[in-house]
């Protein structure tokens, strides 16, 4: 039997869907902010969205809601 490669999987924060971390879109918490993580080598708590969640995160702010809370910046 070969033996695959071990690809690290990631949730969306949003739909909850599993995909391997190149495929997702990250996001840190930094300073009660939230900054996207576009090489993915941002330090902190980080929360992942997928590809389809991700442009509509600028017009739901239901979104942007979760992923904050994701990011445990909800007070
Ligand atoms: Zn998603």
């Amino acid at each position: 039997m070969p033996k695959k490669g071990h690809i690290p999987e990631r949730t969306c924060v949003i739909c909850k869907k599993k995909e391997i971390k190149d495929k997702l879109i990250r996001f840190v918490a930094k300073n009660q902010e939230v900054l996207l993580d576009e090489m993915g080598i941002l330090p902190g708590r980080g929360a992942y969205l997928c590809m389809e969640c991700f442009p509509k995160l600028k017009e739901s702010l239901k979104f942007q809601k979760k992923l904050r809370r994701a990011l445990r910046l909800e007070v």
